[in-house]
């Protein structure tokens, strides 16, 4: 808990327009576009929620706060556009919560040499749709573009999008960043030292500034096509894969048929694969003539209409949100040549569920695939079950030589599994760069949930949701300090 004084100190280091302790303010922050987490669970899970929340609007604010917060123990959390749905810009220990809104200039664009500077804060929508007017694209953006900003895909180490396919991750595209330590120090990346801030979530440092590689505007070619079979869709996406395209993606009936009843017109079969190529004219024919080829025994559908869903990427994701009205969405990373079985294997899990599965292209010949169970939070027993489902989840991947696409708040207890020994590494890491853990605490390198205790609670919430329902119940009388000793106790690290 901070103190007054900490946010008069705090005041003098940013406009008071900009740093608010509002009570509905901090509410929001304390909640992201993911799964709804029912407030019991974020208790449960001993979520302090934000004290304050801050817009700063240059790297010299940002590193004055920092420097105030480190020398005072204070917990800091950043958050970009929210989209990351997976509570990774959740503050789990209370504290600052830094918000990167403003941080939206596009500082350089060379179109000569190719890259651009830009604020961390803007959204990939905005600066793409400011390329366009230069005649240049990305590399790599991810599908929540509207909302999700540079900083944020970098700090999730966006490795599924649009673009990743054909130019690498967004780490790929890096030449250099301007990142704010946990001490408040200013340091500047080359392409090489910049992966050490790709993908580490906000626990290393506060990226403020990015410089990025960026092409000549493509012209791009779209393909949709309809498989009778999962097999024979399945089939073809790993072919499709090593002609490198643009984009690749692909629906199955369970998605199709929701995005009909939401009001959307698409045929519903198996299958549908989406690709998209870019090139020179020479380089479309060839990978055209490919294409038609590997997707051969799929119905094609017109130009117009392939065009019509790659246009629509931004938005199909939560189209049928509305459906729920509660969307439980669960995301993994496994290799394209076990598709199908992944496929089979969500489908005799989800038995009695409404979902459908949309998948994003990524690079090295996996894919993620993004699982939407449609529920209704109000429905508390029912959602609890739902929400049990991450654990089979994570196991599924693993059995496939995949893992869970992210980790946030959700997934910090699959770490270890993740990056086994590697987690040891980014442990000594942090400890080297940010000393007191200041920085996104109680998630990724030290997780605040034990994972005893999450495994445990899973089970439960599967076999026995109305006693899960009762302990959550109770717990509203239980004061938070006690719980989040509790939770020490049973394994997790609290400061
Ligand atoms: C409809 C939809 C489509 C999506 N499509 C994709 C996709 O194609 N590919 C993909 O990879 N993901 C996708 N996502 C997930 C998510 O949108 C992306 O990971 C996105 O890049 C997160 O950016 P954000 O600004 O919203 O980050 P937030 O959610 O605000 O933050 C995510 C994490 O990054 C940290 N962080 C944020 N900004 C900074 C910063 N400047 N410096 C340091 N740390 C920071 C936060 O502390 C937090 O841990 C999708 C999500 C949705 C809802």
């Amino acid at each position: 808990m901070i103190s007054l004084k900490d946010v008069t100190i705090l005041t003098g280091i940013v406009d008071e327009e900009r740093i608010s302790t509002e009570k509905s303010e901090l509410f929001c922050y304390s909640r992201d576009l993911g799964n709804s987490i029912p407030d019991e669970l974020l208790k449960a899970y001993g979520m302090l929620g934000p004290d304050v929340v801050i817009l700063p609007e240059n790297t010299e604010e940002i590193s004055a706060i920092l420097s105030y917060a480190y020398e005072n123990d204070i917990p800091v959390t950043t958050r970009g556009g929210g989209s990351w749905a997976l509570g990774g810009a959740l503050p789990m220990d209370g504290g600052i919560v830094i918000d990167m809104g403003k941080l939206n200039e596009i500082k350089t664009v060379n179109k000569g040499d190719g890259y651009v500077t830009v604020g961390a804060g803007l959204t990939w929508k905005r600066l793409m749709d400011n390329l366009v007017s230069h005649g240049l694209m990305v590399g790599a953006h991810p599908s929540s573009s509207v909302s999700a900003t540079i900083g944020g895909f970098l700090a999730t180490g966006g490795g599924a999008g649009t673009g990743v396919p054909q130019y690498g991750t967004v780490g790929d595209q890096v030449l250099s960043l301007t990142v704010v330590r946990a001490d408040g120090n200013v340091i500047r990346t080359d392409p090489w030292s910049s992966w050490l801030f790709v993908g580490s979530e906000g626990t290393l440092g506060i990226i403020t500034e990015a410089t990025l590689k960026v092409f000549t505007l493509q012209k791009l070619q779209h393909y949709l096509f309809y498989f009778d079979s999962i097999e024979s869709g399945t089939d073809v996406l790993q072919k499709l894969s090593e002609i490198r395209p643009y984009q690749l993606s692909f629906l199955d009936r369970g998605f199709l048929y929701l995005l009909n009843q939401a009001g959307e017109h698409c045929l519903v079969k198996e299958l549908a694969v989406a690709v998209s190529i870019s090139g020179s004219p020479e380089e479309l024919k060839l990978k055209s003539e490919k294409i038609e080829k590997i997707c051969a025994a799929g119905q094609q559908q017109p130009d117009y209409v392939a065009r019509d869903e790659y246009e629509n990427r931004f938005r199909i994701g939560l189209v049928f949100k509305c459906l729920g009205p509660s969307l439980f969405v669960q995301e993994i990373r496994v290799p394209l040549r076990f598709i199908g079985k992944v496929v089979k294997d969500i489908s005799t899990l989800l038995k009695g569920y409404t979902w459908g599965i949309e998948s994003l292209g990524s690079d090295t010949g996996s894919i993620v695939l993004s699982v939407m169970i449609l529920g209704d939070e109000r429905e508390e027993i029912e959602y609890l079950r739902t929400f049990s489902l991450s654990a089979n989840f994570g196991a599924l991947a693993a059995k496939y030589c995949g893992t869970v696409y992210g980790i946030g708040l959700h997934n910090a207890v699959a770490m270890r599994g993740i990056h086994h020994e590697g987690l040891d590494r980014m442990r000594e890491m942090r400890l080297t760069l940010d000393k007191r853990n200041i920085l996104n605490s109680g998630k990724t390198t030290y997780p605040r949930i034990p994972v005893l205790f999450v495994a445990m609670f899973m089970f439960m919430m599967k076999t026995v949701p109305f006693l899960v329902r009762f302990m959550l119940d109770t717990m509203k009388y239980v004061p938070i300090g006690l719980l989040r000793f509790g939770l020490s106790i049973v394994g997790g690290k609290i400061k």
